[in-house]
């Protein structure tokens, strides 16, 4: 080829057309130069659609464990292939910390309210409580296991009165809490024990400190929750948001809030917090439960049946 070239191009500086031709040499190699560019960016586009395609399949794949996993309560049955080869280190950790859970989910209950408040027991844990009572309805408490010690009779009074009480983790420091699987396990126990030690339960139920996927846990959470769901727990996150935890939020607007995110959302579940200078969750609490009461709703409690509101993976 070369050798042809080289003849052609001698042969050309001859006669007329070697000046023309020298001339076309340069455009040649522009269109070459053009071409290879064109098809480089093609081949680059290509390769990257197939990496994004691949990306995806794993994260659909993870999905589908996490569902089945989600749908089978994590029992032995739903990770028969995960029972077969060798458990993962996490896994033997904590042996005690799993619930036998059917794995069944109840169909939805029209109008039922699904209130639910994080991060106590608090201050304001009895105030909660009375606006409940005074009214009959059921709410659900996910709490925080560094606040309980001195808060026991608070956790015994949320069981005796009906409602249902879950784990919200101990430390409630994301960054400790989410620094590897076992991280995760080591404070979700101790939560669990300070529980049991306080009112003797042990919890179902829980909701992961920031939701079940935060920018914590980036890096763990398809591990976490599988490992979660294995042990049979049922996590909880959240459909409507009060808005109470807001720097500065008034009462009526955290009920306006809770109202229109109700009203607008099917199987409502409602994030409100139970801290200490969080007043205005207490202040809003009678005005949440009478409207919607008066809307024909009312507030249950949570139970390991209640069909779960789960976080996308994004
Ligand atoms: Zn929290």
């Amino acid at each position: 080829m070369a050798r042809y070239r080289g003849r052609r191009r001698s042969y050309g500086g001859y006669g007329g057309y070697g000046g023309y031709r020298r001339r076309r040499n340069p455009r040649a190699i522009l269109k070459a130069v053009v071409v290879l560019a064109v098809v480089t960016v093609c081949v680059a586009l290509i390769v990257q659609s197939q990496r994004l395609q691949e990306a995806y399949a794993q994260v659909s794949q993870l999905q589908q464990q996490v569902a089945s996993l989600q749908t089978s309560g994590g029992t032995d049955a739903g990770g028969a292939d995960a029972a077969q080869s060798q458990p993962l280190d996490y896994q033997t950790l904590y042996p005690e910390m799993r619930v036998d859970h059917t794995g069944e989910f109840a169909t939805d209950v029209e109008k039922a309210v699904y209130l639910t408040f994080d991060d106590g027991p608090s201050a304001n844990t009895a105030a909660i409580l009375d606006a409940l009572a005074a009214r009959g309805q059921k709410a659900t408490f996910f709490v925080t296991g560094k606040n309980i010690a001195g808060n026991e009779a608070l956790l015994q009074r949320i069981v005796n009165e009906g409602h249902a009480l879950g784990i919200h983790g101990y430390s409630h420091d994301y960054a400790q809490t989410y620094a590897s699987v076992e991280a995760f396990l080591e404070d979700f126990h101790a939560a669990y024990q300070a529980v049991y030690e306080a009112c003797g339960v042990y919890p179902t139920m829980f909701r992961f400190p920031g939701g079940s996927i935060n920018a914590y846990n980036r890096a763990i959470y398809p591990q976490v929750i599988a490992e979660m769901l294995r042990r049979g727990f049922v996590y909880y996150d959240w459909n409507v948001s009060g808005g109470d935890a807001d720097a500065g939020a008034l009462a009526a607007t955290i009920q306006q809030t809770v109202t229109q995110g109700v009203t607008q959302t099917s199987h409502p579940i409602v994030l409100l917090h139970d801290v200490a200078d969080k007043a205005s969750t207490v202040e809003a609490l009678p005005g949440i439960l009478d409207e919607l009461t008066g809307l024909g709703y009312y507030s249950d409690r949570l139970t390991p049946t209640v069909r779960p509101v789960t976080f996308d993976y994004t």
